[in-house]
């Protein structure tokens, strides 16, 4: 059965929250340029220290809307314990299918928090096994869906760093990547949301983690000669191109 439905990205994120803070300049620059994109949390995020499942439901739906992206699911798997189990592995597999992206975004290889090499692994083994035609998933109507496999993964760079394959030049959307970070209000700092008491600060939640993000951005940003830059690591390598001058063409605008 034919699937009408084509996305060209789709970025997952072990928590709501991850995709904006690590490839949200490049989602609302891919979205300016016209293509689709979507979001897929793998969990609600129900072990935050701060907000609610509900309340970060929402600030994901929002965050969604600021950067313009066609269709947010979350998968439901278990705050701190994302397993790669078989189950899964086909609740990935069937959105994969379902929106068949030509590149995705996914979680650092290497993080402090172990959800994000989990969430990563759960999904490169999910993207081998959605091209295998003996691996049956169906959509919600309960029809066959095709196999898919996108053709590029990247890494984004969360708490630890790596050596990036490419920059992308986020200057033009930055300021629309920190509205829909700030949309986080419960997580992130945002002098608008009143924690209350049994709430308290976290890693992210601190002034200082958003002046790190700004400031790592505009690092990265600098090697590549633009202001602001999000970094990420391509997973399966060379990347190919059969137009070397036209591939990199942008970069560097001054030596
Ligand atoms: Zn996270």
């Amino acid at each position: 059965m034919s699937n009408p439905v084509k996305f060209d990205v789709l970025a997952f994120g072990s928590h709501p929250d991850d995709v904006e803070l690590c490839a949200g300049g490049t989602i609302a620059q891919m979205i300016a340029d016209g293509y689709t994109v979507g979001i897929v949390d793998l969990t609600g995020g129900e072990l935050g220290s701060r907000g609610s499942v509900e309340l970060r439901a929402v600030e994901a739906a929002n965050a969604a809307k600021i950067l313009g992206v066609t269709r947010r699911v979350n998968l439901g798997l278990p705050d701190g314990n994302i397993e790669n189990t078989p189950e899964n592995r086909l609740k990935v597999v069937r959105e994969l299918r379902f929106c068949r992206p030509e590149l995705i975004f996914i979680p650092a290889p290497d993080c402090r928090h172990p959800d994000h090499p989990a969430g990563a692994r759960l999904i490169i083994d999910a993207v081998f096994q959605s091209g295998l035609s003996k691996i049956s998933s169906t959509d919600e109507h309960g029809a066959l869906q095709p196999t898919w496999r996108p053709h590029h993964v990247l890494h984004y760079m969360q708490s630890i760093d790596f050596f990036p394959t490419l920059v992308v030049d986020v200057t033009r959307t930055w300021k629309t990547r920190l509205k829909a970070v700030e949309a986080y209000a419960s997580q992130v700092f945002n002098p608008a949301y009143k924690p209350g008491v049994d709430e308290p600060e976290t890693f992210i939640s601190n002034p200082a983690f958003m002046e790190w993000h700004n400031a790592r951005a505009k690092s990265y940003g600098y090697r590549i000669g633009a202001e602001f830059g999000e970094p990420f690591l391509y997973h399966q390598g060379p990347i190919g191109t059969n137009d070397l001058v036209a591939m990199l063409r942008k970069e560097r605008p001054f030596r």
